[in-house]
């Protein structure tokens, strides 16, 4: 430690995600070389393919970034493509990363798969000390796998791969479907379509008084690169940015960015889920990684995004 990038190979797998894309746009300032490689090219869950790829293709990093995601209903739906597709994805990777010697691997976690009732803010310790939410459930014991396998590469092999664990993310590229988002892309297109439409209200789902913690993905992938070069250690390591808010609080900022005040109608059949989740990011601090942008400077990047992309 630390690691130098300078004329590395590191494949970034799932750059066509979100967190992917974002740590591709990061890893542009570095002089290293990023390959990435579509379903097209390598089906991850086919561990055959994924064994040939990389023998072929030779990373000396991995920002292991591809994940079966989506939401409460996807989760429900399709229980098996979570649970199978997670673990294969991750287990064919970092076997065939083993294989292939590849010096470093970062493996993502996420802020969902600590338990459901846990202390505030959440330290990395309260991993598998309770039950997790149960609609998640799936989704979460695959990636708490790959946490403990890449863990256990470093233990059994001596392999200096590493894990991090990102809190609630947005930003360019996220998903703005309303029935499979999270809370803040979903207000920024309600705001968006209420000033389309010249509507005089925005439905907010719950109270509004539940407190989430926001990071953009272009901070976490920023953090990324700041691990990747320095940190090596057994231990998963959260990555918050410690801006938390109400949703309130959230539905009023994204009023100010889109530009458009409309009264908000709060839903109250709708769930308000756990009243806080935050994560205690201390151990990234103290090794120096200072980031994140403000909350409404990162929502207005997102709309921008919103906007380029016409997603309605
Ligand atoms: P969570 O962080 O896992 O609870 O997931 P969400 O981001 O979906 O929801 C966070 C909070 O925002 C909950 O209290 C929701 O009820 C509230 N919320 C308010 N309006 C919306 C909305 O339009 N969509 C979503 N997904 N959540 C909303």
């Amino acid at each position: 430690m630390p690691y130098d990038l300078t004329g590395k190979r590191i494949w970034v797998a799932g750059h066509r995600g979100m967190v992917g894309s974002a740590v591709v746009r990061r890893l542009a300032s570095e002089r290293c070389e990023v390959i990435t490689a579509g379903r097209d090219v390598v089906d991850l869950v086919d561990q055959a393919a994924v064994r040939a790829w990389m023998a072929a293709n030779r990373p000396d990093a991995i920002v292991l970034a591809a994940a079966k995601v989506g939401g409460i209903k996807a989760n429900n739906d399709f229980p098996v493509d979570f649970l199978y597709q997670n673990l294969m994805i991750e287990a064919n990777i970092l076997q065939a990363a083993h294989e292939a010697d590849v010096e470093r691997v970062l493996f993502l976690g996420s802020s969902c798969i600590y338990p459901k009732l846990t202390p505030q803010p959440i330290p990395e310790e309260a991993l598998l000390t309770g039950p997790l939410e149960p609609t998640n459930e799936r989704y979460a014991i695959a990636k708490i796998a790959g946490i403990k396998l890449t863990q256990a590469y470093r233990t059994q092999y001596g392999r200096d791969w590493i894990s991090a664990m990102p809190t609630n993310l947005y930003g360019p590229g996220d998903n703005y479907d309303l029935n499979s988002s999270h809370v803040l892309p979903a207000l920024l297109r309600k705001f968006h379509e209420a000033k389309v439409s010249g509507s005089k209200e925005v439905v907010v789902w719950g109270t509004g008084s539940p407190r989430r913690e926001f990071l953009h993905c272009d901070d976490l992938a920023d953090a990324l690169v700041f691990l990747l070069k320095a940190y090596s250690g057994y231990k998963h390591i959260n990555v918050g940015s410690g801006i938390e808010v109400t949703i309130r609080e959230l539905a009023e900022t994204i009023a100010e960015v889109v530009g458009y005040d409309a009264k908000l109608t709060f839903d109250t059949t709708k769930p308000d889920g756990t009243p806080r989740k935050l994560m205690d990011s201390r151990l990234l601090q103290a090794m120096g990684w200072r980031g994140g942008r403000q909350l409404k400077d990162g929502i207005s990047n997102a709309y921008a995004d919103f906007l380029s992309r016409k997603v309605l």
